[in-house]
């Protein structure tokens, strides 16, 4: 069928050349809509917003739903319009989301069932913007938001908006594993950069299926939903994690490729799964992995791609091959098409290979700014944006990331590496994994301290003391300890640093007093 208007969105543009592949699987439903059925619901949607919104094109549409097919339609339809789109994490309290909503300026919510009452929640406190819910509301004050139905034939087509790369689809927040989450923006441009530079170093195969159950309010779950548009290959979409049903997702649905947080990843191996022969790839990012995870990756034949990324680059910076994993074991990689990473010394001063400093990025994924442009102003400089990340590029320009600017500890004038030290703790057989911070001291500036994740009773304090001893400088060992049952970490995997700060402050025991 001719297309009524130019194709000017993802959607449309693959509705022309492959309408009857598959798009999207619902493994929770095992559901599935070609690109034709998806392109019909999009319309369905965007007709919808037409409704909803003052002015598509300039207006905030906040979405609180969690990983599941009607995200996909909802972001096509917004991309069909040029509304930007702010995912919501449906794990943050009412107070929280109020104030990530207030920053963006947001003009209508969309929810599903188990976020209504926090989408109204936020409705409140936003002058009563309008609520839709994409399941059957609950409340008189929320309306339906039509995204189910393939539409209506006989309904006139929606004129897409006339986009440019440089125009903004998205408004992402950051983790807030270092303060306050960043509201980051990413273009048109961004998003298809990221995913034709993802097919460069993954590579693209005709029967490819990428199995997505991160939030898709982060990028890594988002990631998958524009990939599946450009290669024209379908994304598995699963609401949750969990162990055994998402190994049998990646079995039934055939799935080709997972993104995964190494959490995730570690609890897939500890619930015994075996990677299907056909499973291509296994993205591996948000957060390090350790070279234990790596080993039992090559074990078990899991076909692991170590990933850098971060939200700012609207995904991947850097990949790394399982064979270079192999040879190479820690590397996330070189960085992807068109991507540039500088080291640079404290002064902004590019380092020689080898040497240890901080990534500036540029290119084609790297947003253009924060949402406040103070933030924006404080993150770019002449070679791009400052990542924050602490790490060095070998001869053969491979990515090492060691750990975060903020993170580094500066003790009685000496720098302390936390991820030495904490792979020093993790080596001791009765700890299961280790952060590792600084604490402010009246002393020393800064004190060394350290979370341990061990079972109860499992660990001694003394015998990890020794251990210490026998590892680490006098200076580099930990003068505050405590032990949990695991480490508090952040939705996206990372270690959330705050809360062990907080954790140490309360419940550490200082042991420089009894050695
Ligand atoms: P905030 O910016 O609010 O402090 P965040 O940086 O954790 O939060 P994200 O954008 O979700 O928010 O995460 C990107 C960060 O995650 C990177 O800057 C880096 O610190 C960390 N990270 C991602 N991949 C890796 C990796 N392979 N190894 C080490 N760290 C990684
Ligand atoms: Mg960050």
């Amino acid at each position: 069928t001719p297309l009524e208007w130019p194709a000017r969105d993802l959607a449309s543009h693959r509705v022309a050349s492959t309408p009857g592949r598959t798009a999207v699987i619902d493994a929770d439903a095992d559901e599935s809509w070609t690109f034709r059925e998806l392109d019909r619901r999009v319309e369905t949607a965007a007709r919808e917003f037409q409704e909803l919104l003052e002015d598509p094109l300039e207006d905030r549409l906040g979405l609180l739903l969690d990983t599941r097919p009607a995200f996909a339609t909802l972001f096509f339809a917004a991309m069909r319009l040029g509304t930007t789109v702010v995912p919501l994490n449906v794990r943050e309290t009412t107070a929280e989301l109020a104030g990530k909503a207030e920053r963006t300026g947001i003009d209508a919510v969309v929810c599903e069932g188990e976020t209504e009452s926090a989408a109204l929640e936020l409705a409140d406190k936003l002058d009563g913007v309008p609520v839709r819910s994409v399941d059957e509301p609950t409340s008189g004050r929320v309306r339906t938001l039509a995204v189910g139905d393939a539409g209506d034939d006989a309904a006139p087509p929606v004129e897409p908006a006339a986009r440019e790369p440089d125009d903004t689809q998205l408004i992402l927040f950051t983790s807030g594993t270092s303060g306050e989450p960043k509201g980051v923006r990413l273009t048109v441009g961004n998003l298809v950069a990221s995913a034709t530079a993802s097919a460069f170093r993954l590579g693209v195969d005709r029967g490819d299926r990428w199995l997505c159950c991160l939030p898709m309010y982060h990028m890594g779950g988002l990631a998958p939903v524009v990939r599946s548009a450009l290669y024209g290959s379908p994304v598995v979409i699963q609401r949750e994690f969990e162990p055994r049903e998402t190994a049998r997702a990646l079995e039934r649905s055939e799935a080709t490729g997972i993104s995964l947080v190494p959490t995730m990843c570690t609890r897939l191996l500890e619930a015994g799964w075996e990677p299907p022969e056909w499973l291509r790839f296994v993205l591996l990012g948000g957060a390090p992995a350790s070279s234990e995870l790596l080993e039992r990756c090559r074990e078990a034949d899991v076909p692991v791609h170590p990933t850098y990324g971060m939200t700012e680059t609207a995904s991947q910076i850097a990949t790394a091959t399982p064979a270079e994993t192999a040879a190479h074991k820690g590397t996330a990689g070189q960085p992807l098409l068109f991507t540039d990473v500088t080291v640079v010394d404290e002064s902004g001063e590019p380092v020689p290979r080898g040497e240890i400093g901080e990534f500036v990025v540029s290119g084609p994924t790297v947003t253009p700014g924060y949402l406040e442009a103070e933030r924006t102003e404080a993150a770019f400089g002449d070679r791009g944006l400052h990542t924050g990340d602490v790490g060095y590029a070998d001869a053969d320009g491979r990515l090492w990331v060691l750990n975060r600017r903020s993170d580094r500890i500066v003790t009685g004038g000496e720098n302390v590496d936390p991820g030495a030290v904490a792979d020093v703790l993790r080596s001791h057989p009765g700890v299961d994994d280790a952060a590792v911070v600084g604490l402010e001291d009246s002393e020393w500036g800064e004190r060394v301290a350290a979370l341990l994740a061990a079972e109860a009773g499992s660990v001694g304090l003394e015998s990890v003391l020794g251990h210490c001893d026998d590892h680490l400088a006098g200076f580099k060992r930990p003068k505050t300890i405590a032990v949990a049952e695991s480490l508090p970490r952040t939705h996206s995997g990372t270690v959330d640093r705050e809360a062990v700060r907080t954790r140490l402050l309360e419940s550490g025991t200082d042991v420089s007093t009894w050695s």
